[in-house]
């Protein structure tokens, strides 16, 4: 696993949360193995799926990646909040990554997974409707309230700057 971003995929992309979300979507492509079973690589999702941004291509267990350059703290702001809901009831929730980069050095320095079976509503909370002056008017976001999880639930991939090797983290998720 190489802990470095590569600039040069988001080029093309002006706003820096673009160009965040593409760095790090990629690195997970080219790098990430799936921590559920021996396979070493996940496949994009299809753009479009509203929860799930990678899978695996061996067992199908499905990924959503957050991303951000400061350290998750115990409340992460996250996506619109009824098809989260909806997956969770449904069962189809994803398993969570959570990436801390450091733009500067453009390397990834924390990676942890949170396995869907945490995910439940008690851990989602949700925000207050976007005011009338909004652009998004009325849109519904979502925090993940990661405080609540127990300690168990966040399986390091990457620490401090440091790969957590393969079989530890199998070993974690198992
Ligand atoms: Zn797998």
């Amino acid at each position: 696993m190489r802990l470095e971003l590569r600039p040069e995929v988001a080029v093309a992309y002006k706003s820096l949360s673009q160009r965040a979300r593409v760095l790090t979507e990629t690195w997970v492509q080219e790098n990430l193995y799936c921590p559920a079973c021996p396979s070493d690589n996940l496949y994009s999702a299809p753009k479009g799926e509203r929860v799930i941004d990678f899978s695996c291509p061996n067992c199908d267990e499905p990924y959503q990646l957050k991303s951000q350059s400061h350290p998750f703290g115990g409340r992460v702001m996250n996506s619109v909040y009824e098809p989260k809901i909806e997956a969770i009831r449904a069962g189809t929730i994803p398993n969570f990554l959570f990436l801390q980069y450091d733009l500067r050095a453009l390397v990834v320095s924390n990676l942890f997974v949170v396995p869907k079976h945490f995910m439940s509503q008690s851990i989602i909370e949700r925000r207050r409707p976007l005011s009338e002056h909004a652009r998004r008017r009325g849109w519904v976001g979502s925090n993940i309230l990661l405080g609540n999880l127990p300690t168990d639930a966040r399986i390091p991939i990457v620490e401090d700057g440091h790969e957590v090797s393969k079989a530890t983290v199998r070993d974690s998720w198992n």
